[in-house]
């Protein structure tokens, strides 16, 4: 199988005038084409920090990050597209002139590029929504629309930070399905940050687990469900729950050590 990315021995610290914090440490793994990784770790170790690094908004202090095998540029990132918690549609446009906006930057608006905007709007089911304003629509159709935005500028890879941790439970089960049904459906691959350990499992095809920071790859732990099993189905399954429980056990095995020492002391 084709890497689409490539991390080798990655390590970043941020320098300010309090000092140096190192937010992660000696990173190495692939992501292969079309595949789905998710990235867990308690809050603070340095996911987000990833993210940034592959987007080229930070680059590494040391190791290397390779893209469909070359180095890491500027000009990769036409082929990445990045999904944040927050949808930051614009409220003064509507939901297809948002859709719009990154080919209106990228100067691609053309009668064809309209055309495939129009296509993933039918296809997702927000055509008849397209002149409505944000507001006017659900948390989940935002972030349907936020995807689309991305998708019509057709990137190879998406990144994905905490995407519906701003959404209620139940649109929250159900957005995460949504849209890593479109993201399957349209052949990307993509990163997700979460520290939704069911989240993580429901949606990827293996999960990177960090250190508390500065965050080091502790265990990739592989979630290999059928094909066409839906997010939703997957935690259906009795492999979900073998896959939640030795994510758990990972994620709070420093916790542990953490605790009894402190209650030996
Ligand atoms: P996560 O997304 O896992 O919560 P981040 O990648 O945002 O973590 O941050 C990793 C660490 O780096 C944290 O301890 C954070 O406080 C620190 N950090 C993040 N951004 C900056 C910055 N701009 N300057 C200094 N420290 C930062
Ligand atoms: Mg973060």
């Amino acid at each position: 199988m084709n890497h689409l990315l490539d991390f080798e021995h990655v390590s970043y610290s941020y320098h300010s005038i309090d000092g140096e914090t190192p937010a992660l440490s000696d990173i190495s793994f692939s992501l292969n084409d079309g595949e789905f990784l998710a990235i867990a770790g308690p809050s603070g170790c340095g996911k987000s920090t990833l993210l940034n690094l592959i987007c080229h908004l930070n680059t590494p202090e040391s190791g290397q990050i390779f893209f469909q095998g070359e180095p890491l540029t500027k000009k990769s990132i036409c082929e990445i597209g990045y999904m944040l918690q927050k949808d930051h549609l614009l409220e003064w446009r509507s939901i297809e002139k948002n859709i719009y906006l990154g080919l209106e930057i990228q100067k691609k608006l053309t009668g064809q590029t309209k055309d495939y905007a129009a296509h993933l709007l039918k296809k997702y089911g927000l055509f008849e929504f397209r002149h409505k304003k944000p507001s006017e629509l659900s948390g989940g159709m935002r972030q349907r629309a936020a995807l689309i935005r991305t998708l019509v500028l057709k990137p190879q890879l998406l990144l994905l930070d905490e995407p519906f941790s701003a959404l209620d439970y139940q649109t929250r089960l159900k957005t995460s399905n949504d849209i890593s049904a479109i993201i399957r459906e349209e052949k990307k691959s993509a990163v997700l940050v979460t520290h939704d350990l069911s989240e993580a499992v429901s949606l990827a095809d293996r999960i990177l687990v960090l250190s508390p920071r500065p965050g080091q790859l502790k265990r990739i732990i592989l979630t290999p469900f059928p094909k066409d099993l839906s997010a939703l189905d997957r935690r259906n399954t009795n492999e979900f729950k073998d896959y939640f429980n030795l994510l758990w056990k990972e994620m709070n095995a420093d916790e542990e050590v953490t605790f009894r020492a402190g209650t030996v002391s």
